[in-house]
């Protein structure tokens, strides 16, 4: 595996966050999720957290600015390669992430993780996570962990857009606008699609031999 710029592209509950975490250990890479920043944010009711808010709880991307801001922040602060969780998800901020890497954007692979609805309702209902750290599970697991999260100890639960009514408004707008994205690498050379049903590690194998 040789780049070590990868942005991860998909659905709601394609296996984007398990998939780039298990990257970003098994590669030593950094790792950002702008969609569990947003939701901290609106968390701790900060100002990006009250801007971005409406968008999250109907399902809406947040305004490019915003994700841009975010992103290109902490890529600024990051020492060496990265793994981006859902971002970018737009045409503009696509280009605006090639304009700042520059050269280095012909490293970039972008990784678009494919599976049927059926199966992403399924996991959206079933998905839950850790408020305080990026650690993202099934009902069951939560369940016996007791409702504590097993890497810091902070509270799982469900993510409040984690409902059937906005996991098919966010399916239709990353159809709108995120498969856009994926053409625009396609056509330069820098997608990788991978199918993302099966175990975490049956997925990931199929990761580490795309990216090999
Ligand atoms: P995620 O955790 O990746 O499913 O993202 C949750 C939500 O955060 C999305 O439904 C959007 O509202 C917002 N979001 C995350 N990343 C972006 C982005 N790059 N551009 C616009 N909105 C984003």
């Amino acid at each position: 595996m040789s780049a070590s710029a990868i942005v991860l592209l998909g659905p709601p509950a394609s296996g984007k966050g398990t998939q780039g975490r298990l990257l970003a250990k098994e590669k030593m890479l950094s790792y950002f999720s702008t969609g569990k920043q947003l939701r901290q944010e609106v968390k701790v009711g900060s100002l990006l957290g009250k801007e971005a808010e409406p968008y999250l709880v109907t399902g809406h991307y947040v305004p490019d600015e915003l994700a841009l801001a975010l992103a290109t922040a902490w890529i600024r602060k990051v020492k060496g390669g990265w793994v981006l969780d859902g971002f970018p998800r737009t045409l503009p901020q696509a280009e605006e992430l090639d304009q700042a890497l520059g050269v280095d954007s012909d490293c970039l692979r972008a990784l678009l993780m494919e599976g049927p609805v059926a199966e992403l309702e399924r996991r959206v209902t079933d998905r839950r996570e850790c408020t305080g750290c990026p650690w993202t599970g099934t009902k069951v697991q939560a369940e016996a962990f007791g409702g504590a999260c097993p890497s810091c100890g902070g509270r799982l639960g469900q993510r409040d857009d984690d409902d059937l009514e906005n996991f098919r408004q966010r399916l239709k707008v990353f159809e709108e606008l995120t498969l856009p994205v994926a053409e625009y690498y396609e056509q330069s050379g820098r997608l990788l699609r991978i199918w993302g049903v099966g175990t975490p590690a049956e997925v990931f194998k199929r990761v580490k031999s795309e990216l090999a």
